[in-house]
């Protein structure tokens, strides 16, 4: 199986009036909202935009000028790359990189194809556990009981991992491997 490594979009986080995080839409996207005066720019990105008349910097952040109404999206599919995201891009067992999905109570005997019976692990880990559950190991999960993800930030960004210039609008932890990269 592949490796996922994380890796920091180039995309823009817009913010509503209230400054609350709306979604997040490409640097050319934002930058046209920007232009047209639908949105202001609130954080720069690297580098600068040139159009034919005018030039800006490359938006990170930026504030809509008109109030938006938004259906949130509540549930967080499970997918191989949200798992990963979920867990840190960690090993729930040794808190080695992430290389594989764990089922905690094995599939073989019954387990759940659910958020609350999968781990992201290292393959080393997957193997050794095989058929066998945590607790009959003397294993313990590293952040407790897997549980779907919730929270503002998911409903942003789904498992796409925040640029650190989005940090403070978000109410997450950036995983190490984004601070890492920015
Ligand atoms: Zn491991």
């Amino acid at each position: 199986m592949p490796d996922i490594r994380p890796t920091v979009g180039s995309g823009a986080l817009v913010l509503n009036v209230t400054y609350e995080p709306l979604c997040v839409v490409s640097v050319r996207r934002a930058a046209i909202l920007v232009l047209s005066g639908k949105a202001a720019l609130v954080t720069d990105g690297d580098g600068i935009l040139h159009s034919a008349r005018d030039e800006i910097p490359v938006p990170s952040v930026i504030r809509l000028t008109r109030y938006v109404r938004v259906p949130y999206r509540t549930h967080v599919g499970l997918s191989r790359r949200a798992i990963f995201a979920r867990d840190g891009w960690r090993c729930a067992y040794c808190r080695g990189p992430a290389q594989t999905i764990d089922h905690v109570f094995p599939r073989s005997r019954g387990g759940l194809h659910a958020w609350e019976n999968v781990v992201a692990a290292c393959a080393k880990c997957n193997h050794t556990k095989g058929d066998k559950t945590p607790a009959e190991l003397g294993w313990r999960l590293h952040g407790g009981a897997p549980a779907a993800p919730k929270g503002q930030a998911w409903r942003v960004l789904g498992h796409r991992l925040p640029d650190p210039r989005w940090a403070d609008w978000l109410d997450i932890p950036l995983p190490e491997t984004a601070a890492a990269a920015a």
